[in-house]
Parts: structure tokens; sequence; C-alpha cells
């Protein structure tokens, strides 16, 4: 990436994913060259107070997020705590109004994760059909049938993991957003979109469930 040219360009929202993306390039940089984080502790503790995307801390976004990119509160945190229903943004593809949808989190991961536990054998590594061509809710304004995708914040730190893993609305990322998760989640970032897909579904279910329902990866 030509990032100097990147972050030249005039638009706020060009520089945001240009910030973005050159936070997580130096991710990369820092995970590649201190294997143990001792060169990242001291740049944590000088930044403590704000975001910090080479260490992987922040603010959580969201109540169900922790202080962690990619890393989302455990179903026993969240119902301990009263969190029962999780919210996200939508955007309608053809009337282009933008509102918020909700879930219930304990009757949609327990949908979810019947799902994976009858179809794990078959997944060979790779998301099935219905992960990749994500069944899209319908416009509750307009009603266009499977016409609302999610919105993508563009500070990728904020992307709603626990919103999309719910919606079942992985699949509407890009590549990069998947690959910035699985860097921050110790998982392989190479590979075909399918393989990242399959590996962000099973990181979340695992974080969400980590008693071993999820272990296979
Ligand atoms: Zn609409």
């Amino acid at each position: 990436m030509d990032l100097k040219l990147s972050l030249a360009l005039p638009s706020a929202a060009t520089a945001a994913a240009s910030t973005a993306a050159a936070a997580y390039e130096l991710h990369l940089l820092s995970s590649l060259r201190t294997p143990n984080n001792l060169g990242v502790r001291q740049t944590s503790l000088r930044r403590r107070k704000c975001n910090s995307p080479t260490t992987g801390r922040i603010e959580p976004p969201y109540p169900w997020s922790t202080d962690r990119i990619a890393v989302v509160h455990t179903l026993h945190y969240l119902t301990s705590n009263q969190i029962v229903t999780i919210t996200g943004e939508v955007k309608c593809q053809q009337c282009r109004r933008i509102y918020e949808m909700e879930y219930d989190v304990v009757s949609k991961f327990n949908e979810i994760g019947r799902f994976v536990e009858n179809k794990m054998e078959s997944f060979r590594d790779r998301a099935p059909k219905e992960w990749m061509q994500p069944n899209y809710p319908t416009c509750r304004f307009c009603g266009a049938e499977k016409g609302v995708k999610p919105v993508i914040p563009k500070e990728w730190e904020k992307i709603n993991w626990v919103f999309l893993l719910l919606g079942e609305m992985v699949g509407a990322l890009r590549l990069n957003h998947l690959k910035y998760f699985c860097s921050y989640t110790k998982n392989h970032r190479t590979g075909s979109k399918d393989r990242l897909v399959y590996l962000t579904y099973i990181t979340l279910c695992r974080q969400i469930h980590p008693s071993g329902r999820f272990t296979p990866i």
C-alpha cells in the first residue's frame, strides 16, 4: 500500500479507512518484530488512556465487547450483566435508510450453536453457503427482501462482531476485515474468503462459549 498517497487524499472517510489500515499494518509489523510483545508494552503504558490498535487494547465499543480488538464477552458474562439483547446498524440497499436491528442473545446464539454442532463435520474448514451468501433481512421501511446489510464502521476496531455473528452476516465483510479479525485472534490470516469466514464464525462462537463446545478448528 502506498501510505503517503492514501493519507494525502482529502476525503475524511478515506482518511479514516487509511488510518485503520495503517494501524493494522503497524500491528502486523509489531507482532513480527516483538513476538513476546516486550517492545509493545512500553507503548501500551504510554497510551493507556487512548485506543491503541498496535497492542489490541481499546475502549470497548459496545457493552458486549471487551477491551481487546476482535474479542467479545462470553455468554455467561452477558447474561450475568443483564445484556440479553444486542443491537447493530443496518442500511437498506434500496431506500438507503440506516436503522438499528436487535437480536436476543441467548436464543440466537443457541440457534447458531446447534447449526455449527450439526454441520461441523461437513464444513471441512470452509464456511457453508449460508455463511458466504448471508440471508440478509427484509427492510423494515420499504419491504425490500434481503435488502438490508450491516453497516461496517470505517474504524475497524468498532466492527460489531457479535451483531454480525448473531445475524449470520459475517460474510458481508471484505477479505481485509476478516484478515484483521484473524490477526488479532491468533488465527492464520491467509487463505480464501470461505476459510476466513469459517475461522471468524468458529472463533466468535468459542469466545462466547469457551467451554470446548466449539473447539475443533
Ligand atoms: Zn428499504
